[in-house]
């Protein structure tokens, strides 16, 4: 077959390649209408092959280009052609920089050496390592809880957790910006699914009667402490009352508030001083802690249960138990380093207000990453690539993602860019928005 027809103009071919992301599109969609052959199963992979390599061709592809240097504000990418490139970073979720922190460095050299490099099976059968237990212990006691349960990632944390627990009969309400990780473990429970408007306790109150009314089923409400592309935090303080009211539980994914929010670094829950309220706390050791793997605590009983229970335990191999001794040592850092947060914020603050006084409208920001808001979708792939060229390393934040007429750059703050490098990035950005009519 011929292939489907792809836009020549670069920015509807993004467009595109944009959209047939959204996989039940692509398949159900998409492949049928461009008359893809259904009964081979790699038909479509090979439009797909043919869509990358179209965008790929178009020019500048920012998406996966390998990092050939060490983490941190400044990075080193190189390009298809082997050209290597220096880029300020702002793509990262290393907020802290503990990822290059020499004492993680020091803390996993100790212990590679006993314990090798991979936990060698699932924690039920004897992939589970003293560390593994110390690290759990660290973290029910330092955030509150009763226990906790380390997962290979963040993403199993929280999908897993809540596939495990919810079932048929149960409810599941989440906020209608939740990450793929929750919207995913909602749907494999096999509970009722319902979103609620973002940030919204009006809204949320709605379901929560809904639900009761409905059914005798449990009701489980995940939110996420804070949201990284809309800018804000959970108002966790609205909404564990409601959640009480209405006999519920709450669950609250720390992905991006822990290193960012709260006085120990632990998260919003800890911004709100609700440790004692909130009955369940999930969060990765992927973004502030500069590393991989993920967590949930809770009650010691409700933690033992999701041990047997979670599918991403029973049937995947535990995180490396060498990662986790890096991890507690990053948590050591994160909570006694309190001039890592605050050189985060000051740096946050600063980017926000050089960009207002560009002329942009900024709201304040509550998280770790800066939005800025460029509407124009049809400019966005030129504005980055603009951006590449200037050296700066910011990924287009587009549809599906955001909705049609919402693009932006998020720009991930770390503790480590100096004033020259934001200096330099609002200097650059002054010229594209002006270049661009976005100002
Ligand atoms: N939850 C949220 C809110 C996230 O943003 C992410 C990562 N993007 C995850 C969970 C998944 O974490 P991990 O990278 O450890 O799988």
């Amino acid at each position: 077959m011929s292939g489907p027809q792809l836009p020549s103009d670069r920015a509807e071919l993004f467009a595109l390649g944009l959209k047939l992301l959204d996989k039940d599109y692509f398949i159900g969609q998409f492949c049928p209408e461009q008359g893809v052959d259904a009964s081979d199963l790699f038909a479509k992979a090979e439009v797909f092959g043919g869509l990358m390599n179209g965008l790929k061709a178009s020019g500048r592809f920012l998406f996966g280009m390998p990092v050939v240097s060490k983490p941190g504000p400044k990075v080193v990418i190189e390009e298809p052609d082997g050209n290597r490139r220096e880029m300020i970073m702002f793509a990262s979720n290393d907020y802290l920089g503990l990822s290059a922190h020499p004492e993680v460095h020091t803390a996993i050299r100790e212990v590679v050496e006993d314990y090798g490099v991979g936990a060698g099976s699932s924690r039920v059968n004897v992939g589970y390592s003293g560390i593994h237990r110390s690290l759990e212990a660290k973290l029910a006691e330092r955030w509150g809880q009763e226990a906790g349960l380390l997962f290979p990632t963040g993403y199993d944390a929280i999908s897993s957790t809540i596939a495990a627990l919810c079932g048929p009969h149960d409810r599941v309400l989440i906020d209608a910006s939740s990450h793929s990780c929750i919207i995913d473990g909602a749907k494999r429970s096999g509970a009722t699914v319902r979103m609620f408007r973002h940030n919204d306790s009006k809204r949320l109150e709605a379901q929560l009667k809904r639900a009761r009314s409905k059914s005798e089923g449990a009701i489980l409400v995940v939110v996420e402490g804070a949201y990284s592309m809309d800018g804000d935090i959970a108002p966790l303080d609205e909404f564990v009352p409601l959640v009480k009211k209405y006999g519920a539980r709450l669950m609250v994914d720390e992905a991006h508030a822990i290193g960012v929010l709260g006085a120990h670094g632990h998260g919003a829950v800890e911004h709100f001083g609700l440790e004692a309220e909130v009955d369940l706390i999930g969060g990765t050791f992927s973004k502030s802690l500069g590393a991989t793997g993920g967590f949930v605590v809770g009650d010691a009983s409700v933690i033992t249960y999701l041990n047997y229970l979670s599918s991403r335990i029973v049937f995947s191999a535990a995180f490396p138990p060498i990662l986790a001794h890096g991890v507690s040592k990053a948590i050591d850092l994160m909570e006694a380093d309190g001039g890592l947060r605050e050189s985060l914020w000051a740096n946050i603050r600063y980017f926000a207000q050089g960009f207002r006084e560009l002329g942009l409208e900024l709201p304040e920001v509550e998280v770790g990453a800066v939005p800025v808001r460029i509407h124009k979708d049809a400019v966005m792939v030129d504005f980055a690539a603009d951006l590449y060229e200037a050296g700066i390393y910011a990924i287009p934040i587009v549809y599906p993602s955001v909705p049609h007429g919402r693009s932006m750059f998020r720009l991930a703050m770390q503790a480590g860019h100096t004033r020259e490098h934001l200096d330099y990035a609002l200097t650059v950005f002054d010229r594209l928005l002006k270049k661009y009519e976005i100002l």
